[in-house]
C-alpha cells in the first residue's frame, strides 16, 4: 500500500509501505478515507521531533473504514465508518482509569515516532488503531467524513482547552493563533458561552476567519496585542487566553493579556524545553497556568455532538483537498502557510 513517510527534515515521501496487520486482540484496521495534515506534523517536518525512524508512516488525523478487528474488538465491526484519537488509550491502567487518557501507562500518539509509541501513522491507505474500542468512534450518520475527522484531534484539542480553562458563560477569551486548532477554540470558545472571543494571529487572512466565526480579529503584525486587549477588555484584560502556538514567544504573550485572577490554557507543542515563567507576576495576579496534551477520549463525544448539533463548523479550516500521492506538496504549503489545513485521500 501507499504511505508517507519521514526521512528526516523536510523529506516526507510516498512509499510502497507493507500493509498493516493486527498484531493485538484490541487492534482494529482501517482503511483510511481522508486523513489531513495536523500542526504537529509540522514539528516532524521540521526534525524537531527526535525519534522517528527513518521510513515511519506518519500522520494521525483520520477518518475510514473498519476493515478488520481483532478477537477481542466488542465495538466495532468491519464496514464501520470510523473517526479515531490521534493518541491511543488502554482504557484499565491508573491514568485511564483516572480519566487521563492522554497518560496511558500502554499509550502513545500515531505516527510519532520511539518517543509515543513507534506507531505507525494513519498518512496512508491502511492504519492499525490499537485499543480500538477506546480510540475509535462511529461517525455519527449525519456527519460528513470532514466534519468528523478532527474530532479526532485539532477540534477536540481545542474544545479541551476552554474546558480545561474552566470558561464561564460571558466570559472573555483571548485565542492566540488562528491556524486550525485556533480557530477551532474560537468556535469552542463561542460555543461554550464565550461573550467575546479576540483572536490573535500575525496573518489578517487568519484573523479574518476567526472574524467570519464571530470573533474580533487582533492582527498582531499590524497591532501592538497586549494594547489592544486592553482596549477591547477595559484594561483589565481577557479572562481565559487559549495558547495555540507553541513555545516561549506566545506563552509569554498569554501572561501579558490575561487579567488577574484568571486562566491561561495552552496547547501549542515546541520544541523548547524552558520557559522564563513569570512568577512574581503571576503570583500577584493569581494567574492559573494549564498546559498539555489534549486529552481526546475524554471530549470526542462532545465535539462530535456540537458538530452534530451544527453548534460548530470545523470544516471552515479545510483549504486544500489532494490526493495521498500528492502529500509532500501538501506539507510544503502547509508549512509555508499557503494552507490552512490540508486534507489527503488515498486511493
Ligand atoms: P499551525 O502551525 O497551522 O498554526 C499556527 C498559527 O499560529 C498560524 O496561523 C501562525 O500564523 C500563528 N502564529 C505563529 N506565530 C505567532 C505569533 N507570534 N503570534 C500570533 N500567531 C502566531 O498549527 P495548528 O494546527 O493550528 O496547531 C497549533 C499548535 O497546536 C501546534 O503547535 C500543534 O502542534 C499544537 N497541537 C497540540 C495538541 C495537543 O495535544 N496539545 C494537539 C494538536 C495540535
Ligand atoms: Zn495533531
Ligand atoms: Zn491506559
Amino acid at each position: 500500500m501507499k504511505g508517507l513517510t519521514l526521512h528526516g527534515e523536510h523529506d516526507v515521501r510516498v512509499e510502497e509501505v507493507a500493509e498493516p496487520e493486527l498484531l493485538e486482540p484490541t487492534d482494529a484496521i482501517v482503511k483510511v478515507d481522508v486523513a489531513a495534515i495536523c500542526g504537529s506534523d509540522l514539528h516532524l517536518y521540521h526534525g524537531t521531533v527526535p525519534g522517528v525512524l527513518p521510513g515511519t508512516v506518519i500522520g494521525h488525523e483520520y477518518v475510514g473504514v473498519v476493515a478488520e478487528v481483532g478477537p477481542q474488538v466488542r465495538c466495532f465491526s468491519p464496514g464501520d465508518r470510523v473517526v479515531g484519537a490521534f493518541h491511543v488509550a488502554c482504557g484499565i491502567c491508573p491514568a485511564c482509569r483516572r480519566g487521563t487518557f492522554h497518560q496511558c501507562e500502554n499509550g502513545g500518539i500515531l505516527g510519532y515516532g520511539l518517543g509515543f509509541g513507534n506507531l505507525q501513522g494513519t498518512q496512508a491507505e491502511y492504519a492499525r488503531i490499537p485499543f480500538a474500542d477506546l480510540t475509535l468512534r462511529h461517525v455519527p450518520k449525519v456527519l460528513t467524513n470532514e466534519q468528523a475527522l478532527f474530532s479526532g484531534d485539532i477540534l477536540t484539542t481545542a474544545y479541551g482547552a476552554v474546558v480545561n480553562a474552566g470558561l464561564r458563560p460571558g466570559e472573555t477569551v483571548a485565542v492566540i493563533g488562528c491556524g486550525p486548532v485556533g480557530i477551532m477554540a474560537v468556535q469552542s470558545a463561542l460555543a461554550l458561552g464565550a461573550a467575546q472571543v479576540l483572536a490573535i494571529d500575525l496573518l489578517a487572512e487568519r484573523t479574518a476567519l476567526a472574524e467570519g466565526l464571530g470573533a474580533i480579529p487582533v492582527t498582531a503584525s499590524e497591532c501592538n496585542p497586549v494594547t489592544r486587549v486592553n482596549q477591547l477588555t477595559g484594561g483589565a484584560g481577557a479572562d481565559v487566553v487559549i495558547e495555540a502556538v507553541g513555545g516561549s514567544k506566545t506563552l509569554a504573550l498569554a501572561f501579558d493579556l490575561v487579567r488577574g485572577g484568571g486562566r491561561i490554557s495552552a496547547v501549542g507543542v515546541t520544541a523548547e524545553d524552558s520557559f522564563a515563567y513569570p512568577l512574581m507576576a503571576s503570583m500577584v495576579k493569581d494567574i492559573s497556568f494549564r498546559i498539555g496534551l489534549a486529552n481526546i477520549h475524554r471530549d470526542m463525544d462532545a465535539t462530535l455532538a456540537l458538530v452534530a448539533g451544527g453548534r460548530i463548523d470545523p470544516t471552515v479550516v479545510i483549504s486544500h483537498s489532494l490526493a495521498l500521492e500528492e502529500g509532500p506538496h501538501g506539507y510544503h504549503l502547509f508549512a509555508e502557510r499557503k494552507a490552512t489545513k490540508v486534507l489527503l485521500y488515498p486511493g
